[in-house]
Order: C-alpha cells, then structure tokens, then sequence
C-alpha cells in the first residue's frame, strides 16, 4: 500500500534551529545578541498568541525578545514614529509588526517604514522585489518556510507544475514566486480562478494559502502530488481536507505541525542573520 509521507514541520523547524544555535554562540562571543522587537497593536486574541508565539521561540534560542503592545487607538503615525525609534535603535535587529493591524490604520504605510535591514518578515514592498529578483534579503517566512521544508525532505521543484490558491502580498504572491526561481512552472489562482478543481488537479506540488478551513478536496488532488498547506484557522485546522488529501498525495504537511514551526524558525533564521550583517557592517 502506498505510504505517504508526512513532512514534519517540528523536525524541520529543529534542524534550522540547532544550525541557528552555533551561529548565535559566535555572535555572543563578539558581544552580540541577537534582538527580534515585536510590535502587536490591539488585542486580538489570535495575535496575541502568535506574538506570544515567536517571543517564548526567540528567548528558547537565546534571541532576546522585545515585545511592544499598542493601544488599538493609535495612529498610522504614531505606529510609523515607534518603528522609527526601532529603526535607529542598535540593539534591535529585526522587527515584526503583527498582521493584521487594527483596519483604521494604514498596515503598508505602517510595513514600508520598517528599515529593510530589519524587514525580517520581508513584508516591505522593497524585501519583497529582493526576494522576487531571487536576491539575499529576509523573505516572507511562511513561503520561505514552504521552501525550507521542500529542501529538506529533498522534494524537487524543478520543471514540476506548482498550483498556488491564493495571491496575499505575504504569502500567496511571494511563494509563487519562490517556486518559480527554483525552476517550478508556476499557476497562481485566486478567488476569481475559475475551474479551480481542474486546474488543481494538474499540479504537481499544491501550496494552499486562502484562509479557509478544509478548502482543496481530495479529488482536486492528483495522485502522487506534493500538498503543502500554509492555512491556519481557528481550531487548528488547514486549508485542505488533510484526510482526504493524504490518500492521493505522495508527501503533505499536516496542521498544526507542517507549515507553522517552520515559519517561525524562519524568523529566527533572519534575525541571526540581520544581527550578524549589522556587526558586519560596524567591524
Ligand atoms: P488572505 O490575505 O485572506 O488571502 C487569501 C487568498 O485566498 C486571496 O488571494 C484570495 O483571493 C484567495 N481566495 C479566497 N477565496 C478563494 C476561493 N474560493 N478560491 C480561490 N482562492 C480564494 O490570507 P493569507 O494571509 O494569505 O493567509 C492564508 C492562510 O494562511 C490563512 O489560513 C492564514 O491563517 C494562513 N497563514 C499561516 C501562516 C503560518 O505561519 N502558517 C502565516 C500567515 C498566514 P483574492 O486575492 O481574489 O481575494
């Protein structure tokens, strides 16, 4: 009987982490710490736990965590001034504004003043053309996360049909991308795709991205094809139909435990790396 294999996101995360942790020692042996701010304004809940999330990872490795929580009644302005003072302070190396922010702020005013040295959630518009262009820079971490778990399991993307549902700015449109720089031939589809099921069912590697719980059936998926699933919705629960989809899949991440550990690793991946590019620069 075919056996299909569960990528794990924990193992994965641990291998990033434990190649992060000698990096992180030569660093404190010049003196450095690396340093992640985290800026959550509001309190939804969701959020909260992610911060909270990245926080106790950051102080488990030895990356100093600052954690900035703002009243939901501050201004786009306001919230650009905090980002400032973090942008000119030489203790933080990486900053990560928590999405979504409160709607009456302006979320990409708010993302393009992060410095792009410390854009570590590559959410800035110039992080993102760095990464588009195939550059050195901090990609976005979930869709680098995607990519970090492919190369690990050696799953290859060359020449193979990759299916991308969703087009976010932080996920969708920046995997996409990633797939197609490792040589993948890329459909990226969205809410006005039309005859989703059929082009799904072409792919080779699924990346599910729409922010719907259980939204690709199993009969979307071609045997043998490669099902990674960013989704993570309330009761931890995926974007696909993870039962249905294992029976077709050839290699699939489960949730929680697929997509989610890994992109964390990966901000801690770019935190240790915009903190030893800043002592580069001041040696
Ligand atoms: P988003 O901004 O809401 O984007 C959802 C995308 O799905 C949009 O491009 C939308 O199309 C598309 N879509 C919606 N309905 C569709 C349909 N019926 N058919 C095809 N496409 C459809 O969401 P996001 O921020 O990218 O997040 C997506 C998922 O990933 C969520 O479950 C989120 O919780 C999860 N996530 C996980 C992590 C992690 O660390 N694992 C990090 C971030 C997000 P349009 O563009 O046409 O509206």
């Amino acid at each position: 009987m075919k056996k299909t294999l569960i990528l794990d996101g924990a193992c994965v995360a641990q291998s990033v982490k434990e190649k992060l942790a000698q990096r992180i020692q030569s660093l404190a042996l010049q003196g450095i710490t690396p340093c992640l701010a985290t800026i959550l304004v509001g309190d939804d809940p969701a959020s909260e736990t992610y911060v909270k999330m990245k926080g106790n990872a950051c102080r488990r490795l030895g990356i100093h965590s600052r954690r900035i929580h703002l009243d939901r009644s501050i201004t786009t302005n306001e919230l650009i001034t905090i980002i400032n003072e973090l942008n000119h302070d030489d203790q933080v190396h990486g900053i990560l504004l928590q999405h979504p922010v409160p709607h009456h702020l302006d979320e990409r005013a708010a993302f393009e003043a992060i410095a792009i040295e410390k854009d570590v959630d590559g959410v800035t518009m110039a992080g993102f053309a760095r990464s588009a262009f195939g550059l050195a820079g901090f990609p976005c971490c979930t869709p680098a996360a995607m990519m970090e778990i492919m190369d690990y399991y050696k799953l290859p993307m060359e020449g193979k049909h990759a299916v991308v549902i969703g087009r976010s700015p932080i996920l969708g449109k920046p995997a996409s991308l990633m797939l197609l720089n490792r040589n993948a031939t890329v459909t990226v589809c969205h809410s006005k795709t039309k005859d989703l099921d059929r082009i799904v069912q072409l792919a080779d590697i699924v990346v599910a991205a729409v922010g719907k719980p259980r939204f690709v059936q199993g009969s979307w998926i071609k045997e043998g094809a490669v099902v990674l699933d960013a989704g993570y919705n309330p009761g931890n629960i995926g974007d696909v139909d993870y039962e249905a989809c294992l029976k077709k899949a050839s290699a699939i991440t489960p949730v929680p435990a697929g997509v989610g550990p890994v992109t964390i690793a990966m901000l801690l991946k770019h935190t240790v790396e915009a903190a030893e590019k800043r002592l580069e620069l001041v040696k």
